[in-house]
């Protein structure tokens, strides 16, 4: 489903030229719940804003379906983005003045569908946030926006599902939540790649890939006996 081919990502700093990923390749087949680790610094970010179009490889390829991000235009990555991608980040990303169901429908307003009301009443339903419907998102605790969040990214019903720390700034509890429910997706089928740096959370993954210094120096499957 997703292939990287000898990807490298390099930035142009004051001190110079820095690498950020150095040769990555990697394949994701579709239904994989696929931790990404490494310490700060080491690229995860970088790689899954990559996979998620939200930036560009510096060479080497990324292919969705078959699709190579560097043949197509601006346009046809946002709608990839919008469609096929739902992306959790660590800050939430929330629009805060808007309530819980203009921050879920945001999504479908942007490609232009109008009835919405079922879709997003189920994605409420789904995510435990019907009572929160008409909050301002400001107004929610750590672990409701995070919900919200997954409530949005996956309001467009996309196959892969990219979250980059999304229990960074939760506590215990929360993180437990946010991390049973993508679970939850992946055992509905979708295609979860999570970045963390809590090994308990990385190892409810069906795999776990390691990066240092924007290389992968591991990439383990994990049994059933080890969990
Ligand atoms: P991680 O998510 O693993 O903590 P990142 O992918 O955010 O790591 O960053 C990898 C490396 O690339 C870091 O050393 C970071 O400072 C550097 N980096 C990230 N974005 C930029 C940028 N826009 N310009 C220069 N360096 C960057
Ligand atoms: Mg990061």
């Amino acid at each position: 489903m997703l292939k990287l081919l000898d990807v490298k990502k390099e930035y142009n700093t004051p001190s110079g030229c820095f690498s950020a990923l150095d040769s990555v390749s990697l394949c994701i087949e579709e239904g994989e719940f696929v931790a990404i680790v490494g310490k700060s610094g080491s690229g995860k970010s970088t790689l899954l804003n990559m996979i998620g179009t939200l930036d560009s490889v510096t060479s080497g390829s990324i292919l969705l379906d078959g699709q190579d991000f560097s043949t197509m235009n601006g346009r046809q990555l946002a709608e990839i983005r919008n469609q096929s991608i739902g992306f959790v980040f660590q800050r939430f990303n929330l629009e805060p003045e808007y309530t819980v169901y203009q921050n879920i429908e945001l999504p479908l307003v942007i490609n232009g569908s109008t009835q919405n009301e079922q879709r997003v009443q189920a994605v409420l339903g789904q995510l435990d946030l019907t009572s929160k419907a008409k909050l301002k998102t400001k107004l929610l605790s750590g672990g409701e926006q995070q919900r919200v969040a997954i409530a949005r990214a996956i309001i467009n019903d996309p196959k892969l599902i990219l979250a980059d720390e999304p229990c960074g700034n939760l506590d215990t509890t929360n993180s437990n939540i946010v991390m049973s429910i993508l679970q939850t997706l992946n055992q509905q089928g979708k295609t979860v790649i999570l970045v963390t740096h809590d090994q308990e959370d990385a190892r409810k993954a069906q795999r776990i890939v390691t990066l240092s210094n924007g290389r992968i120096i591991s990439d383990e499957k994990i049994s059933a006996a080890d969990i």
